[in-house]
């Protein structure tokens, strides 16, 4: 008899995808291996739900996914006969929404705006978006599509503190991803949904579960500490970023090809 059952939490830019080329080829034939082993597969990232679901069709991925940093936890919907009770019917999600309303980030936004130089998504058009992710324009448009966060740039880096003590007063903020920094509700974070989606497993299959989570950039630190199995992917240039963990695996390469590397591995060690 099965004493747990395993979970897969997984970032995509820098960690699934590539950073550059935003492939996830090399991660394929793993992605394939979990999928049949019936291994949840479950996507975590700054990206949002209309992006997330073009990349679950493209890699083949079904599990449920946290979009925006942990804004919001979509489970399909009768995804494993689940009752999650706390959930709410969006778009034919089980969804918990658990982000600040993105009209909110904008409206502080446009406050901030005289004091401070920023750019956020909703101030540039799907081209610029493109342009500075270097995204297709049509997925740059589902980039815009946001519920519950806003990614920006801002001129001089050194107002970030100023920036976020009065962000702050507005139960805002900041978070630092591969290429932007993103505005995101002070209750929420990566570790908060995955903790969530963790107990939603356990409660509906009513078994612990050991769940492994993998990332490379500083917003998936939350993420990564509330994982039985840490797995940090280094980034382009091979740097990995500065994260003590107990347990921390470090993936052998960058991307999707440290992704598969690591994930192949610990499946061979967990005898499957
Ligand atoms: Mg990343």
């Amino acid at each position: 008899m099965k004493t747990r059952r395993i979970i897969i939490f997984s970032d995509l830019d820098g960690t699934l995808l590539n950073h550059r080329d935003y492939s996830h080829a090399e991660a394929s034939p793993t992605i394939g291996r979990i999928e049949k082993l019936g291994i949840p597969l479950i996507l975590c990232t700054s990206k949002t739900r209309r992006e997330v679901e073009v990349i679950r069709e493209e890699i083949g991925c079904t599990g449920p996914f946290i979009s925006e940093n942990g804004g919001g936890v979509f489970f399909p919907g009768n995804y494993g006969n689940f009752a999650i009770e706390e959930a709410v019917i969006i778009h034919g999600y089980q969804c918990l929404p658990l982000g600040i309303p993105y009209p909110r980030i904008r409206s502080f936004i446009e406050h901030m705006r005289t004091a401070f130089p920023i750019k956020g998504f909703g101030d540039m058009d799907a081209r610029e978006v493109a342009q500075r992710t270097g995204l297709s324009l049509e997925k740059a448009a589902l980039a815009k599509a946001r519920e519950f966060t806003e990614p920006f740039v801002i001129e001089q880096e050194e107002n970030l503190d100023s920036l976020e003590q009065a962000a702050m007063l507005e139960g805002i903020r900041i978070t630092r991803g591969g290429r932007f920094f993103h505005f995101i509700g002070s209750g929420h974070d990566k570790g908060k949904a995955v903790s969530l989606v963790k107990d939603i497993f356990s409660r509906n299959w009513q078994i612990p579960v050991l769940s492994v989570a993998l990332g490379d950039s500083p917003n998936d630190v939350p993420m990564l500490e509330q994982a039985d199995i840490p797995i940090l992917v280094p980034h382009e240039n091979g740097r990995y970023e500065d994260i003590s963990l107990p347990g921390l695996i470090r993936a052998p390469y960058p991307g999707s090809k440290g992704w598969s590397a690591a994930i192949s591995d610990l499946l061979t060690t967990l005898g499957f």
